[in-house]
């Protein structure tokens, strides 16, 4: 059975995450409503819940948004998330919005 990539859904690994910046995400509205309480989502004591981030994927699996253009490019691979946890020896290797959390090979 495939084994998932424990990646810690941690502030210090959601600040690295490229996901807010990506092509896949620039037209989503709902993406943009998360956004906007990620100063605030920072802030807290607690760690974000997934529902209230629109990235990480690579950890939680496929976008809770369904306006998402997933045409377009993805860039997990300058992720400094992704080159710390090797993603691209993952499976899959890019597009975790789309096609789910990264598990083992
Ligand atoms: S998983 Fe990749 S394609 Fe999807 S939003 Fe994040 S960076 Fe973009
Ligand atoms: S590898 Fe992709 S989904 Fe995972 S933290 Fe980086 S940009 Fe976000």
């Amino acid at each position: 059975m495939d084994e998932e990539i424990k990646i810690p859904y941690i502030k210090e690994n959601i600040i690295r995450c490229l996901c807010p910046t990506c092509p896949v995400q620039e037209n989503s509205t709902c993406a943009k409503e998360k956004m906007m309480n990620f100063q605030e989502l920072l802030q807290s004591e607690d760690d974000p819940k997934p529902v209230d981030y629109p990235g990480m994927y690579c950890a939680n699996g496929k976008a809770e948004c369904e306006d998402i253009e997933t045409e377009k490019n993805c860039l997990c691979n300058e992720c400094m998330v992704y080159k710390e946890f090797s993603l691209e020896n993952a499976k899959p290797d890019f597009l975790y919005c789309s096609d789910g959390k990264a598990m083992k090979k």
